[in-house]
């Protein structure tokens, strides 16, 4: 449903005194009159005309008698539904048609100045090519700014969160993921290997491969257990580019859905079927929503960001189908907590941090990284692209061992590599020509 009470608005002296005053709860005081409804959100005029979105549940009393009296009038005027898709189009449509209509007056005039008409006709050609001249630049305008009110709920404190609550999410990934917790943080210590395969679907390849890594003790990952919502929430697209910003239930480190070149790491090929690759580090990470983990986790959390709020798969923790995402790509559950969702689309997980975030102050962002973050912990120099590969293959011959398979145009390559029990690890790469080079590299813990 999509309502619009006038397209563009401005606001005449005349009209000051009969805009309406919201009682909505916010830092200051809301006046400006009802736009429009759609997507269960109210849009509200201010008076400097920027446009407020409101969801429609939280508006009260007097408010909503206002907003239900206005839908119902709109919905008469327009005979229940209006045609257009966006404000914007609007926006457009109507620039277009000003100018030219103006456009079309103005030729009319120099036409009537070859005939010779009388001047007051010239006059009033001139006047109404000057008036929807001025009518189209009113139109295109740009004034729309979207803020979204903090409903007052943001504003209230969030209880501290259940570790066993936490913890239950962790429990179907035990023993190889393991937790801890003291007042402050949930921990997982985890190896960096999921409970799945890895590696096999992806076709832009950077030649890593996973080793296990060193999330454990003080390098573990820390879950807040005290969430706090932010005021202004960061967002994904221009912020932590570096570093995890949740983690998965299986304790596999969830990055942005953005490279570090920000690009959708899914969409150019980057990821393997479960929704990860590896890192400079060889370290196994997701990029996108690893929603296969609710084949075992059923309707429990599959992850848990890094501000504390849990991310559910792509049902509500009751089982029923998912409620609108906002922004942050999440919403209030019904028991009043915030949670976010994982999708199928960008932003996969987190489109903003919703909740309060520390950030390492050496980062400057986007390139920035929220703390406390676990470390991977680099064995080899960082490998290059290897143009045109589909991995094809990925097996644990035995323990300690790993062979991957690739294909450049029906030619088979393979990366086959183990370590013992000193650290010291072997890398065999066979190329599609056949040729083979051995490298060998001892690894120190370097978190
Ligand atoms: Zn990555
Ligand atoms: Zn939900």
């Amino acid at each position: 449903m999509y309502l619009l009470a006038h397209p563009i608005g401005h606001y005449k002296l005349s009209e000051i005194s009969s805009l309406h005053h919201w009682n909505i709860q916010r830092q200051d005081k809301l006046i400006g009159n009802f736009m429009m409804f759609n997507n269960n959100k109210i849009f509200i005029e201010g008076i400097d005309g920027k446009i407020f979105q409101i969801p429609y549940d939280i508006v009260q009393g007097n408010d909503k008698k206002y907003v239900d009296e206005e839908i119902n009038r709109i919905n008469t005027l327009n005979g229940i539904a209006s045609p257009s898709s966006q404000n914007f189009h609007f926006q457009v449509a109507i620039f277009l048609i000003s100018i030219t209509i103006s456009i079309f007056f103005l030729l009319i005039g120099i036409k009537s100045k070859k005939r010779n008409e009388p001047v007051f006709t010239r006059i009033a050609y001139s006047l109404f090519a000057l008036f929807f001249l001025a009518f189209s630049i009113v139109a295109c305008k740009k004034n729309k700014i979207i803020e979204t009110i903090i409903p007052d709920i943001y504003n209230q404190g969030i209880p501290h969160t259940s570790p066993t609550f936490i913890d239950s999410a962790f429990e179907p990934y035990k023993p190889s993921v393991s937790t801890n917790w003291d007042s402050n943080y949930f921990h997982v210590a985890t190896n960096g290997f999921p409970n799945h395969n890895m590696m096999i679907g992806i076709t832009n390849w950077q030649q890593q491969v996973p080793i296990p890594q060193y999330y454990i003790d003080t390098n573990s990952w820390s879950i807040p257990l005290q969430p706090v919502y932010a005021s202004i929430p960061l967002s994904t697209r221009t912020n932590f580019m570096k570093g995890a910003v949740a983690i998965a239930v299986n304790g596999i480190p969830i990055f942005n859905a953005l490279n570090n070149r920000g690009e959708d790491s899914y969409a150019i090929g980057e990821l393997d079927q479960w929704g990860g690759h590896c890192g400079k580090a060889d370290d196994y990470h997701y990029h996108a929503a690893p929603l296969q983990l609710e084949a075992t986790s059923g309707l429990k959390p599959i992850a848990f960001a890094l501000d504390g709020f849990a991310v559910y798969g792509s049902r509500e923790p009751d089982g029923s189908s998912m409620n609108t995402l906002d922004t942050c790509h999440g919403h209030i559950g019904s028991n009043g907590i915030y949670h976010y969702h994982g999708t199928t689309t960008y932003p996969y997980v987190v489109g903003a941090m919703r909740g309060k975030v520390t950030i390492d102050p050496t980062t400057p962002a986007p390139e920035n990284q929220i703390l406390p973050q676990a470390f991977a912990s680099s064995l080899r120099p960082a490998t290059s692209p290897l143009r045109e590969a589909v991995i094809t293959d990925f097996n644990m011959t035995g323990p300690n061992h790993y062979l991957l398979t690739y294909t450049i145009r029906n030619k088979t390559g393979y990366v086959e590599y183990y370590w013992d029990n000193l650290n010291n690890y072997t890398y065999k790469l066979t190329d599609t020509s056949g040729a083979v080079v051995t490298q060998q590299y001892h690894r120190t813990r370097k978190h």
